[in-house]
């Protein structure tokens, strides 16, 4: 339908820009170019929605990340959201803000959204597109579930099993590089320039058993807090089986931002063989929840070790 829609759009240069970008996102573009976008939700599944918004200045900076990697990335952090919540994706809505500076780039951003849109198997349905001062990528996605399918922030209990899936800390050491003004390692810069999310894996997670589950974007320490806070429970974490990436400490992985890993929370054990099989991609089994007041519990050798306090909270005092 897209490409009768953009007979919708009237004239003038904004349009001339939507219809380039519908365009440019290819047959991931779909239904777009009415007043609204209409979403199928089958019977029997409910509607799942989140939104992301992903800031130049705030969130990435121009030298940091090609134009591809932009879109690429914004698409990422909101679809992680949608795995969490153990979701089908279905549809992203994108609003584009964007600086004369950046117009050149609006090509190779829309390459990424789309990329990213077809790897989660969803489709973009709509957007707007405004001028501004900083490049701002809001993106809002829909996703689909059945309440069995769902996972949790509030269903974690005592005596779960605690899994994540992935390597830690790449993120971070690209990030500690970039900010050093040092070329971050090919792997840590994959992770943080491109990260997957873990849509595919979270729904197979859940139809495993897992229950409870949140998405790493604040850092497994941090999200694990926001998981115990949620569930009213404590998350105890083995720091030595934490599976980080090469030349990252475990104390570096577990506060590492915006890895869009999943962790989850489950009554029975999950096969780690057949989800690397499967994914090729290992799921690590790094801790339990306990009863007692919420808190996430980081251990060494059996015995509590303290961690810097960790997450990243844009209106906390600097
Ligand atoms: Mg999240």
């Amino acid at each position: 339908m897209s490409h009768d829609a953009e007979i919708a759009f009237g004239p003038g240069e904004e349009f001339r820009i939507i219809r380039r970008m519908i365009r440019r996102y290819g047959p991931v573009a779909t239904g777009v170019g009415d007043d609204a976008a209409l979403v199928q939700i089958p019977p029997g599944e409910t509607m799942v929605v989140s939104t992301d918004s992903s800031v130049e200045g705030v969130h990435f900076r121009r030298e940091w990340l090609s134009p591809e990697e932009v879109g690429y990335r914004a698409a990422t952090a909101a679809l992680s959201d949608l795995a969490a919540m153990g979701a089908r994706p279905v549809g992203l809505l994108i609003a584009l803000t964007v600086p004369a500076g950046w117009r050149a780039s609006l090509d190779a951003i829309g390459d990424g959204l789309a990329r990213a849109t077809a790897e989660a198997g969803a489709r973009i349905i709509g957007g707007d597109l405004t001028r501004g001062d900083a490049l701002v990528l809001t993106v809002t996605v829909i996703g689909a579930l059945r309440q069995g399918e769902m996972l949790a922030r509030n269903a974690a209990r005592a005596g779960d099993r605690l899994y994540v899936t992935g390597e830690l800390g790449g993120s971070a050491a690209a990030l500690a590089a970039l900010l050093a003004g040092i070329e971050p390692e090919s792997a840590h810069r994959a992770r943080f320039a491109t990260p997957h999310a873990r849509v595919a894996e979270a729904r197979w997670l859940a139809g495993q058993g897992a229950r409870a589950a949140v998405d790493l974007s604040d850092g497994l320490i941090a999200d694990a807090g926001h998981l115990a806070a949620a569930s009213h429970v404590q998350l105890v974490i083995a720091l030595d089986r934490l599976p980080v990436v090469a030349g990252v400490t475990p104390e570096q992985g577990a506060t590492s931002g915006e890895e869009y890993e999943v962790l989850v929370a489950s009554a029975l054990p999950l096969d780690r063989a057949a989800f690397a099989d499967r994914f090729s991609l290992p799921l690590t089994r790094i801790g339990v929840v306990r009863d007692g007041d919420p808190a996430v519990i980081a251990t060494r050798d059996g015995a509590p070790v303290a961690l810097p306090r960790s997450g990243f909270d844009h209106f906390a005092a600097r």
